[in-house]
């Protein structure tokens, strides 16, 4: 006989145990079943595994979909702030960095064991190491096998995740289940994500790995973030990087304001009036990384020479060169590395207000496998508990 429960959620990740949470609170029988050995993988190595749960400042501006207005909803009715008082309430200590981001003082297994315990309900099981297949729509629901046993449901709930981190159990299992059910998917890529370069400028960084340097970076389709550039031995990296990688496409270059916070031609101009013979390496290395100006003399884009030699043109294209230095990534890390995976499930199949397919009623999708990605900064958990707290009100 079929095991019978009014609903199955698949992934036990931030979205699947927030909505398990929820949906155990309104007193439905919940099945959570995940292909992995424990719950919440990717919470626990979040954030160098102090886990970036949420942000003081979250609004639909710092998230990636096709439907820029999808988000507002399931933001409104789980907001940052009720994730922090879960938080207090749970007496886990946490502290504010950069940007408004808040990471757990001590460790990100409290996050996870904050769920569990939310998931510590009568009505509410989970089950691991378990594989779902032969999922079918009911007269009254869905019906699905886990491993080798039967289990019919009123609502099936879809929280898988993306692609990133395959080694973490990520699959392709939620986009193949919106596929079977006719959901249009955008397509897919790794956000979130170091950049490679081409062999020539490979080689010419390398020996900077290591080297962060504040800049402002720019797509061209004028998306700016002012944030920390890492140099690194594949390529590049830092924050700054990795926001801008959600909204860069292959082939464009991204123009890096490797001084923002100065004029250099103004800067180059009082040094060369106090010390013309000064060098333009030496120069400039008061200012920048003397390695980076080194590696910018390497690659043939800079001639030293003493200062005095500058006339007020010269002078001017350096400050083009550095304000407005433009790199063509060769590609990113993909989906080894990425943080998030941009595109997902189509988010014009679904209420925004439940999260239900609108052409499959009783089929729900919660956090990172639909069409909606996050800023760096604990964005994309804020999505996964708004996401994973709205599914569980209404599955
Ligand atoms: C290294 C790293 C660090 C990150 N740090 C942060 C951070 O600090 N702050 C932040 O906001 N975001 C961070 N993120 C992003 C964040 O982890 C994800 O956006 C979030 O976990 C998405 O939640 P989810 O529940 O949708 O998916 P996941 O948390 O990925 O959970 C999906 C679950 O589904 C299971 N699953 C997948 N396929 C199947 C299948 N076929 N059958 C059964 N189960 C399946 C998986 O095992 C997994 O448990 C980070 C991501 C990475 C990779």
């Amino acid at each position: 006989m079929a095991k019978q429960v009014d609903v199955v959620i698949i992934g036990a990740g931030a979205a699947g145990l927030m909505c398990a949470a929820q949906a155990g609170k309104r007193g439905r029988r919940v099945l959570v079943v995940d292909h992995g050995k424990k719950p919440g993988r990717k919470i626990l190595i979040s954030g160098g595994g102090k886990c970036n749960f949420t942000n003081y400042d979250v609004s639909a501006a710092n998230y990636v979909c096709r439907n820029r207005h999808f988000v507002k909803s399931a933001l409104s009715q789980y907001t940052q702030w009720d994730f922090i008082g879960l938080v207090g309430d749970h007496g886990i200590a946490y502290e504010e960095r950069d940007h408004g981001q808040l990471f757990c003082l001590d460790s990100a297994k409290e996050i996870v064991e904050m769920l569990l315990r939310e998931c510590d309900q009568p009505t509410v099981e989970q089950r691991y190491q378990c594989e779902v297949s032969e999922i079918e729509k009911t007269a009254t629901g869905f019906s699905l096998r886990v491993n080798t046993e039967v289990v019919e449901c009123a609502s099936l709930v879809v929280a898988t995740g993306g692609l990133s981190m395959p080694k973490l159990g990520a699959t392709p299992f939620g986009y193949q289940i919106a596929e079977q059910f006719g959901l249009q998917r955008v397509p897919t890529c790794a956000g979130l994500v170091p950049f490679t370069l081409h062999t020539q400028d490979k080689t010419v960084f390398e020996p900077l790995s290591g080297i962060a340097i504040p800049v402002r970076a720019e797509t061209e389709s004028g998306v700016t973030f002012k944030e920390n550039l890492l140099f690194t031995h594949r390529g590049l990296s830092g924050p700054v990087v990795l926001q801008i990688s959600s909204y860069w496409h292959p082939g464009e270059a991204v123009t890096v304001d490797l001084l923002p916070d100065e004029d250099l031609p103004a800067a180059l101009q009082a040094m060369r009036d106090k010390h013309p013979n000064q060098s333009l390496k030496n120069s400039l290395s008061r200012l920048l990384p003397k390695r980076l100006v080194e590696a910018m003399i390497e690659r043939g884009d800079l001639e030293d020479k003493p200062l005095k030699q500058l006339d007020p043109k010269a002078i001017a294209a350096l400050g083009t060169y550095f304000h407005q230095w433009r790199i063509a990534p060769n590609g990113t890390e993909g989906y080894r590395t990425a943080e998030v995976t941009l595109g997902g499930v189509d988010t014009d199949e679904l209420s925004s207000k439940t999260m239900e397919a609108k052409k499959v009623p009783g089929l729900y999708f919660a956090g990172e496998v639909m069409d909606v990605s996050g800023w760096l900064g604990g964005y994309n958990f804020q999505w996964a508990w708004s996401s994973g707290f709205v599914v569980g009100n209404h599955c």
